[in-house]
């Protein structure tokens, strides 16, 4: 049964982050003081996305770790203001303040991948982010916006955008600070044979990852109208598409958790993607996948 990608890709998993910001713009920390609590929970890269700048090592670091530089560049349109992950710059590609269409393309001509970040804490309606084109995908967990407003998700604009065939992809992130304990919530798992800065940003350029506070998804397999998914133990699986169809979440009602789940797709739907949560309801995602219909 053939898996959707990145499932069975070769190479392996690399857990990241790639929003998170050093005393360069308005973190705590000192660019190798962050980076080296990255190393010391298991990161095998992190992009310190400090605000309009891009924070760049000093020297090699020594460390297990790849840093992949980037920057959290402000931007606009009319009276909205956006913040956008570049991820694979070497330097500020646009300056702070310009439109959100240049700044986006200005990151692409860069050789570096987009993220909009945090939507919901900036009170984006789906329509600002439908009329601005060409970015890799958007954050739909942030930690920060969680633990400060609880408005850390973003998945009614992500599944807005998938419902209208934008099919960009979806990113956890911690946004972290580090001025209080806001680390170590979501980050991303990239499918890729080597963790250097080429290879993530291919990776992440493809949708080759997924999205995690906690749990682990192995598999997701396609065959006909059947979808399987294996995954660390969960309380709860879902398969979620573009519209209301019937009963696709199961559940450990009976305490003794679940670690594979069976769909059918619905007759007309287009897209799919998978949700895991565990018994402690963190949650995982996989990006989506549109089918031929
Ligand atoms: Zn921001
Ligand atoms: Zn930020």
């Amino acid at each position: 049964m053939p898996s959707l990608p990145p499932f069975g890709y070769p190479g392996r998993w690399f857990k990241g982050n790639l929003h998170t910001h050093s005393n360069r713009s308005d973190g705590k920390l000192a660019p190798q003081e962050n980076i080296r609590w990255h190393v010391l929970h298991g990161y095998d890269f992190v992009s310190l996305t400090d605000h309009d700048q891009v924070t760049t090592q000093e020297g090699e670091n020594g460390l297990s770790i790849q840093v992949i530089p980037g920057a959290e560049i402000t931007a606009r349109r009319g009276q909205v203001e956006y913040h956008v992950l570049g991820i694979g710059l070497n330097q500020m590609p646009v300056s702070s303040q310009e439109d959100i269409q240049t700044t986006i393309d200005a990151i692409a001509a860069a050789g570096g991948v987009s993220f909009i970040a945090h939507p919901y804490w900036h009170g984006h309606e789906l329509i600002d982010l439908l009329e601005v084109k060409g970015y890799t995908g958007i954050e739909i967990f942030n930690a920060g916006c969680w633990l400060e407003i609880n408005k850390g998700h973003a998945l009614v604009h992500w599944d807005g955008l998938l419902q209208r065939e934008r099919n960009v992809w979806g990113i956890a992130s911690d946004d972290s600070h580090f001025h209080y304990p806001d680390h170590g919530y979501g980050w991303i798992m990239v499918r890729a044979e080597t963790c250097d800065t080429p290879s993530i940003v291919n990776a992440l350029r493809n949708g080759w990852f997924y999205s995690s506070m906690g749990p682990q998804i192995h598999d997701v397999r396609l065959e006909g109208d059947t979808v399987t998914v294996e995954c660390s133990p969960a309380h709860s699986i879902y398969l979620i598409g573009d519209a209301w169809h019937a009963p696709n979440g199961v559940h450990a009602w009976d305490g003794q958790p679940l670690t594979e789940a069976t769909f059918k797709l619905a007759r007309g739907q287009r897209y799919l993607r998978v949700e895991v949560v565990d018994m402690a309801h963190r949650t995982a995602w996989t990006n989506a996948y549109f089918l031929s219909v």
